[in-house]
C-alpha cells in the first residue's frame, strides 16, 4: 500500500541497524527509494536488500559520516543521480559515555563530530536543489537527552541539543521554500545502543517511565513517516519527543 509518501527520495543515515533499519524499511514500504547509509557495507547492504527483496526500491552507502569529504563525495553522486533528496533523515549517532573528569577529548569530539557535524554536512550539501524543488523533509533524530540532559553523557547531551538548535534555525531559513525541518527526541528504544546497558540500569530506566517499557524502532519509524508525509507539511522546527511518557 502506498500513500502520498510514495515515489520519493529517501536518504536514511545509519540505516543499517536499530532505529534507522526501522525507518528505512518503514519509508520502502510506503513506496519510497531509499538510499540506506551507514558504516559498513555489511549492514546497511542487508538492509537494501531485504528492502528490495520484499519488493521495495533501496541501494545502500557505506560511509563514515565524521568523514566530511567521504559525505560531500557521496552527496554529490546521489544529486548526480537522482538529480533530488526529497527526505533526509540524519539519524546515525553513537554514545561514548563517561563522567566528565573521566571524558577524553576523543570521546568529546567523536561524539560531537558524528553526531552533530555530520548533520551539518548532509543539509549543506542537499538542502540546495529541495529549496530549489520548493519541497524537503529534514528529520533529525535527536534525544531527550538533548532536552534534560544526562550524568555522563555531556558530549551526547550537548550534541543532541546542538541538533536541536540546528534544526530550529534551519526550518526558519527553508520555510519560505517549503522544506520542513523536524527532530524527534526518542526516549529509551530497544536497540543495540541501549543494549549496552546491564540489566540493572534497564530496569531502572523502565522504572521511570510512566507507559512501564522501552519503546521500538517502530515507535519511532512511525513518527518519522509521518513527518516525511505530505500531510505534515505545515510542521516545522518542532521537536517530538517520543518516550512513553517520560518527559513531559
Ligand atoms: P544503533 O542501533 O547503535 O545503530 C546506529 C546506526 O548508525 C548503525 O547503522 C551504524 O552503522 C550507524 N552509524 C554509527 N556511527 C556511524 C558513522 N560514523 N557513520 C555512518 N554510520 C554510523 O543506534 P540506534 O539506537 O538505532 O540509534 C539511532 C539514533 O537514534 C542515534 O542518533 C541515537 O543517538 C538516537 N537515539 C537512540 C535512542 C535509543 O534509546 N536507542 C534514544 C534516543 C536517541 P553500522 O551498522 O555500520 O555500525
Amino acid at each position: 500500500m502506498t500513500d502520498s509518501t510514495d515515489n520519493k527520495i529517501a536518504l536514511v543515515t545509519g540505516a543499517g541497524r536499530g532505529i534507522g533499519k526501522a525507518i528505512a524499511e518503514l519509508l520502502a514500504a510506503k513506496g519510497n527509494h531509499v538510499i540506506c547509509l551507514s558504516r559498513s557495507e555489511s549492514s546497511c547492504g542487508a538492509v537494501a536488500d531485504g528492502i528490495k527483496a520484499n519488493g521495495g526500491s533501496a541501494e545502500s552507502i557505506a560511509l563514515d559520516v565524521a568523514d566530511k569529504a567521504a559525505v560531500k563525495a557521496a552527496c554529490e553522486q546521489l544529486l548526480e543521480k537522482h538529480g533530488n533528496i526529497d527526505i533526509l533523515v540524519n539519524n546515525a549517532g553513537i554514545t561514548r559515555d563517561g563522567l566528565l573528569f573521566r571524558m577524553s577529548d576523543d570521546d568529546w569530539d567523536d561524539v560531537i563530530t558524528t553526531n552533530l557535524s555530520s548533520c551539518f554536512a548532509f543539509v549543506k550539501h542537499l538542502a540546495r536543489p529541495m529549496t530549489r524543488k520548493r519541497y524537503g523533509r529534514i528529520i533529525n533524530m535527536a534525544s531527550v537527552i538533548g532536552l534534560t540532559g544526562n550524568a555522563g553523557q555531556a558530549n551526547y547531551a550537548a550534541a543532541k541539543a546542538g541538533m536541536i538548535g540546528l534544526t530550529k534555525s534551519l526550518a526558519k531559513e527553508f520555510a519560505a521554500r517549503n522544506v520542513t525541518v523536524n527532530a524527534i527526541a526518542p526516549g529509551f528504544i530497544a536497540t543495540d545502543m541501549t543494549a549496552e546497558l546491564n540489566e540493572k540500569q534497564q530496569e531502572a530506566i523502565v522504572g521511570i517511565i510512566p507507559m512501564k517499557r522501552m519503546g521500538t524502532a517502530a515507535d519511532i519509524a512511525h513518527t518519522t513517516a509521518f513527518l516525511a508525509s505530505d500531510e505534515a507539511g505545515y510542521i516545522t522546527g518542532q521537536v517530538f519527543t517520543v518516550d512513553g511518557g517520560m518527559v513531559m
